[in-house]
């Protein structure tokens, strides 16, 4: 057998990867060099593949087998019903994050919605939310300019025009409105976590993944803010840590926010929290 047929070229690949899903990894970063699918690879897997191509494909599967992430090296990741670019500025969207996304769409939020988005990375939840409620005008920040540009960039490519990106720090990058809904999935891993040491986060961006006092400052500043910036009758809903939900809620409970609840992931973990904010 040549040594550049799909099928060998994979096996190979599949091989180096210490991964839960080495041939789907091997697949996906063939599919790109040779702008084929899978079924098409299973379907000739004994078609040949240029020299060239075999290069660029070996080359890729080295630093998938350094440990670099498949969706950094596609330079794109599935989210909701979306395709998203995606480079080491943002974090890899999660279908965890989706969990959020669906919550939010079943809340009666009524006419004229304001949404913010803070620490939008890659646009992920801003833009899910932008596609599924053309009506809804939202607002997606964050800190990092890298990552508000591979944001902005994925709304152009989607054509969705009901969202403006701000730059800077949570809260002070919103223009002076109140809104109807305010969503996050900030930094929430405590540093020195052991998690951090393994997959694909070791690529991910130290900014999106970690937040002081055991993960949990940037939780706290926006629950505490959002008090300042929710409409009354607004919902606040936050992606936290497995472990962080008894936290959270106590925190919402404490600073008055009402029809507290955690929602768990697809793993049963408790992974999204919300509360209501009534004034006055
Ligand atoms: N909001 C983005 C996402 O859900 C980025 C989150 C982050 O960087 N912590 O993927």
């Amino acid at each position: 057998m040549s040594a550049r047929t799909v099928k060998s070229l994979l096996a190979d690949a599949a091989a180096m990867f210490d991964s839960d899903s080495a041939l789907l990894d091997a697949q996906l970063l063939l599919g790109k060099i040779i702008g084929k699918d899978r079924s098409w690879m299973y379907a000739h897997d004994d078609a040949d593949v240029t020299e060239t191509q075999a290069a660029a494909f070996r080359l890729l599967a080295e630093r998938r087998s350094a440990g670099e992430p498949v969706a950094y090296l596609l330079g794109s990741r599935g989210f909701w019903r979306q395709h998203l670019d995606v480079s080491p500025s943002v974090l890899i969207p999660r279908p965890e994050t989706e969990l959020l996304v669906e919550l939010v769409l079943q809340l009666e939020l009524g006419l004229g919605v304001q949404v913010a988005d803070l620490g939008t990375g890659s646009g992920a939840i801003a833009l899910a939310l932008a596609s599924e409620k053309p009506d809804w005008q939202i607002f997606a920040t964050d800190i990092s300019k890298a990552a508000l540009e591979v944001a902005q960039g994925n709304a152009r490519k989607l054509g969705l025009d009901n969202v403006c990106f701000c730059e800077g720090d949570w809260f002070a990058a919103l223009p002076s409105l109140k809104f109807n809904l305010i969503v996050s999935n900030p930094p929430y891993i405590a540093a020195g976590d052991p998690h951090l040491a393994r997959g694909d986060v070791r690529f991910e961006p130290a900014g999106a993944l970690i937040a002081g006092d055991e993960g949990m400052a940037d939780l706290v500043h926006i629950a505490e803010q959002a008090r300042l910036f929710l409409k009354s009758r607004g919902w606040l809903v936050m992606e936290h840590g497995f472990d962080q939900g008894r936290e959270v809620r106590n925190l919402l409970e404490t600073m008055g926010y009402s029809k507290i609840s955690t929602h768990f992931d697809h793993n049963a973990k408790e992974r999204v929290t919300m509360g209501a904010w009534h004034a006055g």
